[in-house]
């Protein structure tokens, strides 16, 4: 069968050749077997179910969430000349009647659903007059409790695909990779693993970096305005933000669009349209927006504030660049950004659920504090093992020399052990740097032999250390009713004088601390510059 597969995809369209994983997918399912494709964003997951459905007789059944962009998927189907439709809540009873009613005679080669269809009782009853030789299940991570976007109304389709009688193949598509989402996706839909597809994540024409202690909104407003002719997503957290960034590019005469679940559907389908026709350059919106989105020419995405975890950065992120020319991927990062997650976090879920998110958060944490390539940071968190540095990254490309901190990692470390291991980081910074704060004091840690270690320091620069020492796993955070630190079998090696650290130089180190007597010398003569604007610092100091 799969010697019809080449010619379709250049009869219909319009591919002289399969891209990785497609034809292996494809092979898969054609002799029957349920497979697993996972493939990044843009990978061309579409085309893995579609060929199939045109080999295989019948009707082959696909179920996405993504119910905004069921009809322009069937329009685009129908256009290369594939008969399809979908059924889903924005047709009226009358309609659905027709469609289910057609799909019966057999008139479709694709029929999209959304999966509360499945929530139907009389709807599993038509489908079993259907001739279905294959179900496939897009964005399937939503079946998942691990995944980063689960849908309660995903756990139907087990129970869809075991009352059919027709015994159809079952497909899952999609692009997280997370071993433990995907061993999930396998056993509710009973797949076996062996019968995975996954390809690379690999983008090599993606440049991943993280921007630490700037002013966001300037550094976002000269991006913008230096790339104002290329097409770009910036991210933001809440509806919130997402308005006022778009008020405040809008004021500098940017051609903004923006998106978030807070506005009307007409609204909201109006500014992607902007956005997808190139009317407007930039999209500002909440991850509310992005899912199956189509647009090749995304030149860069960024985040304006710490996505909750690598899932949903990977796959935010990944929607730029698709066309495969060169495209960056920015994460902005400010600390307090990790409690906003927190707190979100908490809100939302139950305990465990909570626990399993914050962990996930962690490592996302982790992302923007490692030194090492970030690329490389993202595969193995997918599971991929044998990498490289990429060499194009952020921190690839970070030219600063590294410092030993050997010395500073042996006093955070042995403080919390002091401590009991049973503390947070803004406590244990604080002990560090001497704080007198009630809660030292009656705990009797100004007694501690590492009370005041770092006093040279401010609590913020021993906080960002400790941030950077748990990136490095010489510290490991427990996710209890708060998170608490403490030394991992790294960091005993640390202690023992086994492993050295080095931190590439950050402007923080070299800052003159508040109690330092220079500091109230350097306020005064930086005024008197700022009034005169004559004389360049490095005179007066060197
Ligand atoms: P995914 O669902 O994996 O995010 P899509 O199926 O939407 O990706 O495909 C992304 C883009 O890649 C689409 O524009 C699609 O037409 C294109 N594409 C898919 N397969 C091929 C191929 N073999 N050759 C060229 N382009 C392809
Ligand atoms: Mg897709
Ligand atoms: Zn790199």
């Amino acid at each position: 069968m799969f010697e019809k597969a080449l010619p379709l995809l250049e009869s219909y369209f319009g591919y002289q050749s399969f891209r990785k994983g497609q034809q292996q997918a494809i092979q898969s399912v054609l002799s029957g077997k349920n497979t697993i494709c996972v493939m990044p964003t843009g990978g061309g997951k579409s085309i893995c179910y579609q060929i199939p459905a045109l080999i295989f007789p019948g009707t082959t059944i696909v179920i996405s969430p993504l119910i905004s962009l069921m009809k322009d998927q069937v329009d685009s189907l129908i256009q290369i000349g594939i008969p399809a439709t979908y059924i889903n809540s924005t047709l009226s009873y009358q309609e659905t009647m027709e469609r289910i009613h057609d799909a019966k005679q057999g008139r479709y080669k694709l029929l999209y659903i959304a999966p509360e269809r499945l929530e139907s009782y009389e709807f599993i009853e038509d489908l079993k007059w259907m001739d279905i030789p294959l179900v496939a299940v897009d964005e399937a991570h939503c079946i998942s409790q691990w995944g980063h976007d689960f849908r309660p109304s995903y756990r139907h389709i087990q129970k869809m695909i075991q009352s059919l009688p027709q015994n159809p193949i079952v497909m899952a598509l999609t692009a997280t990779a997370t071993p433990n989402v995907r061993e999930d996706i396998c056993s509710l839909l009973n797949i076996d693993m062996r019968n995975s597809v996954i390809t690379g994540f690999e983008r090599e024409n993606l440049f991943f970096s993280v921007i630490k202690g700037q002013d966001r909104f300037r550094y976002l407003l000269d991006y913008v305005k230096k790339n104002n002719k290329e097409s770009g997503i910036i991210y933001a957290a809440t509806r919130k933000n997402v308005d006022i960034l778009y008020e405040r590019l809008k004021k500098e005469n940017i051609n903004v669009a923006r998106y978030h679940a807070g506005m009307g559907d007409a609204e909201r389908a109006q500014e992607q349209e902007k956005f997808l026709k190139d009317q407007a350059s930039v999209m500002v919106a909440t991850s509310a927006f992005g899912m199956g989105i189509d647009k090749s020419n995304i030149r860069y995405c960024i985040h304006l504030q710490l996505p909750k975890n690598m899932e949903s950065y990977y796959q935010e992120a990944g929607r730029a660049g698709r066309d495969g020319l060169k495209s960056e991927c920015i994460v902005l990062y400010s600390p307090q950004d990790v409690h906003i997650q927190r707190f979100l976090i908490e809100q939302s879920c139950d305990i465990s659920r909570a626990n399993q998110e914050l962990k996930k958060l962690q490592s996302m944490v982790d992302y923007c504090h490692t030194e090492s390539c970030l690329h490389e940071f993202i595969l193995h968190y997918f599971g991929e093992t044998e990498t490289e540095p990429c060499g194009r990254c952020g921190n690839c490309t970070d030219t600063r020399t590294s410092i030993n901190v050997t010395k500073e990692a042996q006093m955070v470390l042995s403080c919390i052990i002091r401590m009991g291991q049973r503390y947070g980081k803004s406590f244990t910074a604080q002990v560090l740097t001497g704080s007198k704060n009630k809660k030292v004091v009656e705990l009797g840690f100004d007694k501690l032999s590492t009370y005041g270690i770092m006093r040279d320091k401010r609590a913020k620069e021993v906080s960002d250390l400790i941030d950077f020492f748990i990136s490095q796993e010489l510290i490991a955070v427990e996710h209890g009713t708060f998170p608490t630190l403490y030394v991992s079998p790294k960091g005993k090696e640390v202690l023992l004088g086994n492993q050295q650290v080095f931190r590439k130089e950050t402007a923080q180190v070299n800052q003159v601390s508040i109690k330092d007597p220079l500091f109230e010398e350097l306020r005064v003569v930086r005024k008197r510059i700022a009034d005169t604007e004559k004389v360049p610092p490095f005179v007066i100091f060197s």
